[in-house]
């Protein structure tokens, strides 16, 4: 569908002048790293009078941050849930991009911080097959700083021609900084063993605009796997990252104002021939549609915004149309909350922000 030359906030596709409060922008709502023609893969960003907090970077994230309205200038951080190719695969375009330049207005007014997981310590069991050498077996599980120093260094000849200090613009290096996010000492996890054991959620950053907080989650693998909770003076939203139905997510999300959520439909995926072994391993790792909404309930979230749909096609471009009307009426079994089917470039207003409005503070119940 072509968007319209000029929207107006709040028609849910962007391009609005009004990013006053606290709103989140849905830029890709696939699971999967599957090509899809009507989903780019997951990306979501929350902005907070003006200043942007990308979560997760999948293919296609740049194009649908700039026809939401945004721009590299408005970003503040980006930080990574998982390192599966869904939410992961343009982090280059997304970093690199953002270079000032001369006589250019969108990009970045200061240097952005990247946070994402630590090094798994080790490969899962089984990976690679059996007889099958590694990739960069000197470190083939490289955590958020080794991603970016060995996307820079693969880019080397690029970055070297383009992106280093010259009449064109700084020094790339010296706007994104990376971190790995480190976990509370007290906090022991094993990444095979025990991926996501029960925990307090535990703050990530904090500036002007949010405290991030973040909690371990199951989806195994990779490991780690984070959901993160924003902050902020106008309200608070938790994504959930990659997950099976999680306490510690639960947890995290208590009494939120908006629980962005990923979904999968397993009834769905088996009534159109998947088959029944791919859909036990991916529900070993997600949340079905009939277990979201006792998440949410018991969150006592004031909202519920689906994304990270997984109805995918391993067959075709085009995936299964989303049931609706089922899932609606499945989900209100459990959750009586306002219930958001995450489309690309759906905008939600939080406690009044620009966007289509999610639910008043009156709703939550811790
Ligand atoms: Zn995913």
């Amino acid at each position: 569908m072509p968007l319209p030359a000029k929207a107006a906030p709040g028609d849910g596709l962007g391009h609005g002048d009004d990013w006053s409060g606290t709103s989140v922008v849905l830029l890709g709502t696939s699971g999967g790293p599957v090509p899809m023609l009507d989903r780019m893969m997951t990306s979501q960003v929350v902005v907070v009078d003006g200043a942007a907090y990308v979560i997760d970077c999948g293919s296609g994230v740049v194009r649908q941050l700039y026809r939401a309205g945004l721009t590299h200038r408005m970003i503040r951080n980006v930080f990574v849930t998982h390192f599966h190719a869904d939410h992961v695969l343009d982090y280059l375009p997304l970093v690199l991009l953002g270079r000032p330049i001369q006589s250019c207005d969108y990009q970045y007014a200061a240097p952005v911080h990247v946070y994402g997981p630590p090094s798994a310590g080790q490969l899962p069991p089984g990976v690679p097959a059996p007889g099958v050498a590694p990739v960069n077996p000197a470190n083939p599980v490289p955590g958020m700083v080794d991603l970016h120093n060995g996307v820079l260094d693969a880019f080397a000849y690029t970055v070297n021609t383009q992106y280093l200090a010259s009449a064109m613009g700084p020094d790339i290096r010296e706007y994104v900084i990376p971190h790995d996010i480190g976990l509370p000492e007290t906090v022991r996890p094993h990444p095979i063993d025990s991926p996501a054991p029960d925990m307090a959620p535990f703050t990530v950053m904090e500036d002007d605009h949010v405290r991030v907080t973040a909690t371990l989650v199951p989806h195994p693998w990779p490991f780690p796997a984070f959901a993160f909770r924003f902050d902020t003076d106008h309200g608070s939203v938790v994504f959930s990252g990659d997950t099976a139905a999680s306490e510690n997510l639960i947890h995290l999300a208590r009494g939120a104002d908006l629980l962005v959520h990923e979904v999968m439909d397993v009834q769905g995926m088996l009534a159109t021939g998947r088959p029944e072994r791919m859909v036990t391993f991916l529900h070993g790792c997600h949340t079905d549609v009939s277990e979201v909404g006792v998440v949410a309930e018991r969150a006592g979230v004031g909202a519920l915004a689906l994304s990270h749909i997984v109805p995918l096609s391993l067959d075709s471009p085009n995936p299964p149309r989303v049931p609706s009307r089922r899932w609606r009426a499945r989900i209100a079994r459990d959750y009586g909350g306002p219930l958001f089917i995450g489309r690309d470039l759906m905008r939600l207003g939080v406690l009044g922000g620009p966007g289509q409005q999610t639910a008043p503070p009156a709703r939550r119940h811790r």
